[in-house]
């Protein structure tokens, strides 16, 4: 019988996650079976329990249940503690192993799909939620010159900034949004708020995007008003499609111990 995997999430029903590892097990010669898991919003722990009494290998988590897995693990690697969140999980020997695989991914669509080197740029995240934290630490080991975070609720990319002061080593700083408007230009800006969404606007200055600044929106599948707003502004302007197929991927290496082609997958779902 093949293993099994699941991604547990409410909603879960759009999850892309079955169709992406299905693919890869598809590419690799890997014999799995992955599926969608509804959890309700109190019935999370109870419903990853039973998949893993009925044999279930490793999840993936989201929405609204990451901070749940990491306090349901029983070992938690660095990325997932310094996420303060988990993504993955594998059920081994009766311990629940948490791991946060989305700053690869992230960092591994900018480098390899995008083809654009973080070492030495100046960086802008916006948000101080759990997708920003997640990448946090991710981004600083790449170096950029200069990191700014900022977030509609000065207080949260505040403690973010200062959760991160160490590794940052005086390159990390925190500001609000009317502080970007008389503030420097940027090689790569980042969106890691979910206002995309609801196709909410930023407050953005077109003035923040320097000269073949790379934007990229974390959410995927529609084009966001920061998009609209990047490529008014000559941004080359990216959704957070590959994100989820890299740290898919490296979901999938951790679990499998096998690397999938996401060139392939990521044309695939393009198309
Ligand atoms: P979250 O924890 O709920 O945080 C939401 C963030 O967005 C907060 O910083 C919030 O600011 C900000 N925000 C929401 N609406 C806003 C608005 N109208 N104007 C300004 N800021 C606004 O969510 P999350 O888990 O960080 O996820 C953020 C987004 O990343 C989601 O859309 C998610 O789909 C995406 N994501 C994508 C991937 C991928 O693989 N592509 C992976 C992870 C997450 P306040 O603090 O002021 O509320």
């Amino acid at each position: 019988m093949s293993d099994r995997y699941a991604v547990f999430g409410n909603p879960v029903a759009h999850s892309l996650s079955p169709r992406i590892h299905a693919l890869f097990a598809q590419q690799t010669g890997q014999e799995l079976r992955y599926e969608a898991i509804f959890a309700s919003l109190d019935g999370f722990e109870l419903a990853l329990r039973a998949f893993v009494a009925a044999g279930g290998r490793g999840a993936n988590v989201t929405v609204p249940f990451k901070e749940q897995a990491f306090d349901l693990a029983t070992q938690r690697t660095m990325r997932a503690n310094a996420a303060g969140a988990v993504n993955t999980l594998m059920f081994e020997g009766g311990e629940i192993v948490g791991d946060n695989t989305d700053g690869e991914g992230l960092i591994s669509d900018i480098k390899t799909n995008m083809n654009v080197q973080i070492t030495r740029k100046r960086v802008l995240l916006l948000g101080a939620g759990g997708a920003a934290r997640g990448v946090m630490l991710r981004l600083l080991y790449e170096m950029p010159a200069s990191m700014v975070i900022a977030n509609r609720t000065t207080e949260r990319a505040r403690k973010l900034a200062e959760l991160f002061a160490e590794e940052a080593q005086g390159t990390l700083r925190n500001a609000t949004f009317v502080q970007l408007a008389y503030g420097d230009a940027f090689d790569i800006v980042i969106n890691a708020t979910s206002a995309g969404l609801d196709d909410a606007e930023l407050p953005l200055p077109s003035s923040l995007f320097a000269p073949g600044c790379l934007a990229y929106e974390m959410v995927y599948g529609k084009e966001t008003p920061f998009m609209r707003q990047a490529k008014k502004a000559n941004a080359r302007v990216v959704d957070g499609l590959g994100m989820l197929i890299e740290q898919a991927a490296e979901s999938f290496f951790v679990w499998r111990g096998v690397r999938p082609d996401t060139a392939a997958v990521l044309a695939t779902l393009r198309a």
